[in-house]
């Protein structure tokens, strides 16, 4: 996903320009649409929202926390399926549009959940499943970089989205509103400096402390892949705290624009003058970030310890190597809860 990955960060480098300007944000809409549809008419399948989609990245990484998953009943069935209706389709409906072998299907990250092969497996192999939440987050051999960067992007961007947009410092909001071209400039290096380098840098050091404190044998690169996927519930945990900010806030405006969407007067619903009331007292969505990122947090510390058995069979070696990854989850965690709180 390394083109999603710098496809999102493309997008979040112009994102205050993006939210504040209805035809820049129409603009950018249109585009993903433009571009879904071309590749369309050049492939077959679903090309712009497996390889190009900003979006359908993130929604890649944090499915693997969820506790759904589609997956075939019994890989035996399919390794004897010599059609493999799944990928060819059938007249019940299409192969796989995401390009993905259901019967290999061990994560949630590549499949869109479109219930296509429910549909075309003749020999009723796939189904939906509930499974324990962050179980993908352990299937150790389907690690990869890209997604480990996608890790560090998404829990980047909800930092500094939570410090520019909802933070208190106007020169911020002017620098990455575009107020000057030099502003900007200094805020694009930085935006980009803490995704691409800080937070990866200091999870490397992170890394390279929990490997030395647990005498683990791996290479430093496993190991920070493998660590790095203990980011996705904290930073999961982020961006819900960074939504409930602004819809338990600013909700209402909500039913404003719906009635009113072009701002031509209309009042499709009767709730054009509606006006701005919060949705919930303040306090009370302070309240609900700090439970979500503290849910984030156990969970993500979680997940740290359970990587870290995987390179550490003895259970107190493990909690050594976990110490410097909690370090930086917990960090994480108070920057947050600092940006809201503070
Ligand atoms: S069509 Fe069904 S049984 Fe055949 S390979 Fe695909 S999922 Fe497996
Ligand atoms: S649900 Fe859709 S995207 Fe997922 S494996 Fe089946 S056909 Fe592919």
């Amino acid at each position: 996903m390394w083109l999603q990955n710098f496809g999102f960060l493309g997008v979040a480098l112009f994102s205050a320009v993006i939210l504040t300007r209805p035809s820049v944000t129409a603009l950018v809409l249109l585009t993903f649409v433009l571009a879904g549809v071309a590749l369309s008419v050049v492939y077959e399948n679903r090309v712009f929202c497996r390889y190009l989609c900003p979006v359908g990245g993130f929604i890649g990484l944090y499915a693997m926390a969820a506790p759904l998953a589609l997956r075939v009943r019994d890989t035996q069935v399919c390794l004897s399926h010599k059609h493999k209706d799944c990928v060819t389709g059938n007249e019940r409906g299409y192969g796989c549009p995401w390009m993905v072998y259901p019967g290999n299907l061990t994560r949630n990250v590549y499949c869109g959940l479109c219930t296509e092969c429910l549909k075309t497996c003749p020999k009723d192999n796939v189904a939906i499943y509930i499974q324990a939440p962050g179980s993908d987050l352990l299937v150790a051999k389907e690690r990869r970089l890209d997604e480990a960067y996608k890790a560090f992007i998404m829990l980047g961007c909800a930092l500094l989205y939570s410090a520019v947009l909802l933070g208190p410092w106007r020169w911020a909001k002017d620098w990455a509103n575009m107020a000057s071209l030099p502003g900007w400039l200094a805020y694009a290096t930085a935006f980009l400096g803490v995704n691409l380098l800080a937070l990866p840098g200091c999870f490397w050091l992170a890394t390279r402390a929990a490997r030395r404190l647990a005498h683990q044998t791996a290479r430093v690169r496993r190991l920070f892949v493998d660590y790095a996927y203990a980011l996705v519930p904290m930073g999961l945990a982020g961006w819900i705290a960074f939504s409930l900010s602004f819809v338990l806030v600013n909700g209402s405006y909500m039913m404003t624009a719906l009635s009113d969407p072009f701002g031509w007067g209309w009042d499709l619903f009767g709730t054009a003058g509606g006006g701005w009331a919060p949705l919930v007292d303040p306090a009370l969505a302070a309240f609900l970030q700090v439970g979500a990122l503290t849910g984030g947090l156990v969970f993500a510390l979680r997940t740290a310890y359970r990587i870290a058995c995987e390179h550490s069979h003895d259970a107190r070696l493990a909690l050594r190597a976990t110490l410097p990854i909690a370090g930086f989850l917990v960090a994480s965690a108070l920057g947050f809860v600092w940006l809201y709180l503070g």
